[in-house]
């Protein structure tokens, strides 16, 4: 109070505002719902969400990541949780519904704790401790892909995607997703950006083929030139392969009769001289990224060299990676040196329209993946079960190691947690035992949705630990067995990024306890793009679909 007894005003009165325990246990229930929506996907047996966009276009999916994204969440607290699924699906591409669910059960029982007393602050540090001993143990628990590369590859792939795409080419997908990461990594390093996606709607999903090269969307100009060149000398022309048209529309002066006719010859004399170029070069292959005269064309079609024009920037710099070939801009400079490489051109052609694929390139360095499948949904399902499996394939070739799935790290990391609190003084402990049973309420929710006895299956498992480290759950039978044995496995990078970034979340969301919203009215004077940054919909949980 100030003197004479008048409150000092501090915060604007026009501004909502919400302290303490209320601020906590309203952000709180928000995070809470955010868990709650994606919880019912978690695991094999986890059910779809169907989503629908402003044009309603429908997408099924149990993506956590792709179903938070979809839905505007409004709540700052909510959004931080889904910040969590963002920063998982950024990181390593998989374990996005686990993080928000794990960072779910951070709060709620962050709340019971708070509600027996223990204040905020003491559950935050307890959170820390149990995060840097849970990546502790997730790291000593981790499985060396030294031996086995291959396999334990194709298992983490066949994991992230269980439940993804048609479960019947579930392992064709997993080994066509190793097959490019591993042709494509290079010094331990796998840059996705050199796998191509390709879709091809309409063709049957147990035709989905990786290509060691490039696929693009062309094919010769000339309907009748032969599908297949074997061992084909590839030329990458970046320039025009035409007569540059003449500027500010300059007239032609003809005066002379014949002239018309001489100038047509010069012209197609300059035309096939740059052929001859090619030619000379001993290409058999020309993929131009420019315009190419017609005439150009068929003058090398005559002499049975494949001419494609207008390919795309981004192709011609696949084409190159693919084939070792080098993009020239100036065709005198062509010479075979320049030359890409590959073991066969084919054309899958339908009429004008269709794709060239050049296979085989020896140490190519961009490869493609050619998805296919009945209807657009299949094609757009399955390429975002590939984009997963791709990534955490990526996440395995570039760490080397790999966790046990089904449950099995977290009940081991919750065992380990529990034996590590009581050798912490204070009531940090009984944070460290909520962090332990947030961990299990990953295995809880994968037996749930299998329609599991989840009590069972916990006390199951924990027992099952006694021997086995890496027992997991079989979600067809709810027994407890060695998920390494069944091949399910996660990156490790996967549930220690989950680990991080969900006790971060937790944390984030316990540590505030003044909320300020500016009100509606306020609102309607701020630009649009200052809104990001403002407090709003702190009331409830606002969860609406995007229409
Ligand atoms: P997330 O978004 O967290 O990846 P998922 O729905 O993909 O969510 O479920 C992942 C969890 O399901 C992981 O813990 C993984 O080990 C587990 N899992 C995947 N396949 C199986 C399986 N066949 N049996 C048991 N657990 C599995
Ligand atoms: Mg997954």
């Amino acid at each position: 109070m100030a003197k004479g007894g008048q409150p000092i005003i501090i915060v604007d009165p026009k501004k909502e505002q919400t302290k303490g325990r209320e601020a906590l246990s309203m952000n709180i229930a928000a995070a809470k719902a955010v868990a709650s929506i994606v919880k019912s996907t978690l695991g094999p047996r986890g059910m779809d969400k169907m989503l629908v966009n402003p044009i309603g276009d429908i997408t099924i999916t149990n993506d956590g990541a792709t179903i938070l994204h979809d839905m505007s969440i409004e709540h700052p607290a909510a959004k931080m949780v889904v910040e969590v699924a963002e920063s998982l699906e950024s990181s390593a591409g998989d374990g996005t519904t686990s993080a928000v669910v794990f960072t779910g059960g951070l709060l709620e029982k962050a709340e019971k704790l708070i509600e027996n007393g223990v204040h905020p602050t003491v559950v935050v540090k307890g959170y820390r401790l149990a995060a840097e001993k849970a990546v502790e143990i997730l790291e000593s628990l981790a499985i060396s892909t030294d031996e086995n590369e291959k396999e334990l590859l194709v298992n983490v792939a066949r994991t992230s995607i269980t439940g993804k795409a048609s479960e019947k080419y579930n392992r064709l997908i997993a080994e066509l997703c190793v097959d490019a990461v591993l042709a494509i990594r290079e010094r331990g390093i796998a840059d996705l950006k050199n796998i191509t996606i390709k879709k091809d709607i309409g063709g049957k999903i147990e035709e989905t083929e990786f290509v060691e090269g490039i696929v693009i969307d062309k094919v010769a100009l000339d309907r009748e030139f032969p599908l297949r060149i074997e061992n084909p000398r590839i030329a990458l022309i970046d320039t025009p392969m035409e007569v540059a048209k003449t500027a500010n529309k300059a007239k032609l002066q003809i005066s002379v009769y014949g002239d018309i006719e001489n100038f047509v010859k010069q012209e197609e004399a300059a035309l096939f001289e740059m052929a001859d170029y090619v030619i000379r070069a001993g290409a058999n292959a020309v993929f131009c990224s420019k315009g190419m005269d017609d005439k150009i064309a068929a003058y090398l079609q005559d002499r049975g060299i494949y001419a494609t024009r207008r390919v795309k920037n981004e192709d011609m710099q696949h084409l190159a990676d693919a084939t070792g070939g080098r993009p020239v801009r100036n065709i005198k400079e062509l010479t075979q040196k320049e030359l890409g490489n590959a073991g066969l051109l084919e054309q899958d052609r339908d009429g004008d329209q269709g794709k060239t694929y050049l296979r085989d390139c020896k140490g190519a360095k961009s490869v493609s993946l050619v998805l296919r499948g009945g209807t657009e949904h299949i094609v757009d399902n399955l390429e975002r079960a590939v984009d997963d499996a791709l990534r955490v394939v990526k996440c395995v070739v570039e760490d080397g190691k790999v966790v046990a799935g089904g449950g099995a790290s977290e009940i081991e990391v919750a065992l380990g947690l529990r034996a590590y609190a009581p050798s912490i003084a204070g009531r940090e402990q009984m944070a460290i035992k909520a962090f332990a049973d947030s961990l299990e309420d990953i295995p809880r929710a994968i037996a749930r949705n299998a329609g599991l006895d989840t009590i069972d299956t916990i006390v199951n498992l924990r027992a099952k630990h006694a021997e086995n480290k890496n027992a997991g759950l079989n979600v067809n039978t709810g027994a407890a067995e060695d998920m390494l044995e069944k091949g399910i496995v996660d990156p490790l990078r996967v549930k220690v990024n989950s680990v991080k970034s969900g006790s971060e979340a937790a944390e984030m969301v316990m540590r505030v306890d003044d909320m300020l919203r500016a009100q509606r009215t306020e609102m309607q004077n701020v630009k649009p793009e200052h809104m990001a940054s403002t407090y709003d919909g702190m009331a409830a949980p606002q969860l609406n679909m995007r229409r």
